[in-house]
């Protein structure tokens, strides 16, 4: 069982460690930072690193020295996901026993070859809220035999919620009170946009999704402050919290911040780096200013 603490107001930011921060990651810091010092709240950081193929120590130290800079402090322990695969992994047998997710085969070429085949004959294929084409239904449609067959046989797999199944189980509309820079209020949730989602993937035992909401849980987050970009994803979340009897936290997207080519930061850089900007002597004041805070 996840023990879930009871606590006072406790916001988090949870940068993962495959680039250096940029601006748009200084304002969720620095949000999260203030809106917790405001209501008296804890500030925690976590480090999102599941994919050990990507993450690497000297992004991981930059994000300290980063967030110092900024003049940012945190309650430590700082929470790294590395080390607790085994909770992902327990929230997911939890899924399993239930029948809830399934095990996955395709390749991504496989799924990409089939989408490709599917609108060369001019027809569209379903795309999830970010654009991805939604995961076939070959694997979800197999019998049990067949898949224990395949599972013996050590084929790589990863695991995927079978979405239909998920949202019976869960039986009722799904909303989250949400505060940030977009629409606020109470959103409905459509998890079903976003199809069989993967919930532990072939190279890593767990996933974004899985792991964002046991953490949640564990860490007795009330408040998470992220970007827009995640607004979407939310709805996700509250399945998988509603499916593993987790608590609701609040939350707010905030606005993100967009690079002189009027595009989404990313973490290529230039000068939109929190480094560079220590480089150039330049003030976390000036920074703060730069983001309109
Ligand atoms: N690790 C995610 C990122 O760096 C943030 C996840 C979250 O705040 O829920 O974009």
């Amino acid at each position: 069982m996840i023990e879930i603490p009871r606590q006072k107001p406790t916001f988090r930011f949870a940068p993962s460690p495959n680039g250096s921060l940029h601006l748009g990651h200084a304002l969720s810091a620095i949000l999260n930072h203030d809106m917790a010092a405001e209501v008296g709240g804890n500030f925690l950081l976590r480090i999102e690193d599941i994919d050990q193929a990507r993450c690497t120590p000297d992004f991981e130290t930059g994000i300290y020295t980063d967030l110092s800079w900024l003049g940012l402090s945190w309650q430590e322990p700082v929470r790294r996901q590395s080390e607790h695969f085994p909770a992902y992994q327990e929230a997911l047998q939890t899924l399993i026993a239930r029948g809830l997710v399934y095990p996955a085969f395709m390749t991504r070429g496989e799924v990409k070859a089939k989408v490709a085949a599917f609108e060369a004959e001019g027809r569209s294929w379903p795309r999830d809220p970010d654009g991805t084409p939604l995961y076939p239904s070959d694997d979800r449609d197999r019998s049990d035999a067949e898949r224990q067959r395949l599972l013996a046989s050590g084929m790589k797999h990863a695991w995927r919620l079978d979405m239909e199944r998920a949202l019976k189980a869960a039986d009722a509309p799904l909303h989250w009170q949400e505060g940030g820079d977009g629409d606020t209020g109470a959103i409905p949730a459509d998890p079903a946009a976003w199809g069989d989602v993967v919930l532990s993937r072939s190279d890593a035992p767990s996933s974004y999704h899985l792991s964002v909401v046991v953490d949640d849980a564990v860490q007795g987050i009330t408040h998470v402050v992220r970007g827009l970009d995640l607004f979407h994803a939310t709805s996700i979340h509250r399945l998988l919290q509603t499916l593993l009897g987790l608590p609701e936290p609040l939350y707010h997207h905030h606005r993100l911040l967009l690079g002189n080519d009027g595009k989404k930061l990313s973490k290529s850089l230039g000068d939109t780096g929190i480094a560079e900007w220590r480089r150039q002597d330049l003030s976390p004041a000036e920074l703060r200013s730069r983001i309109s805070l």
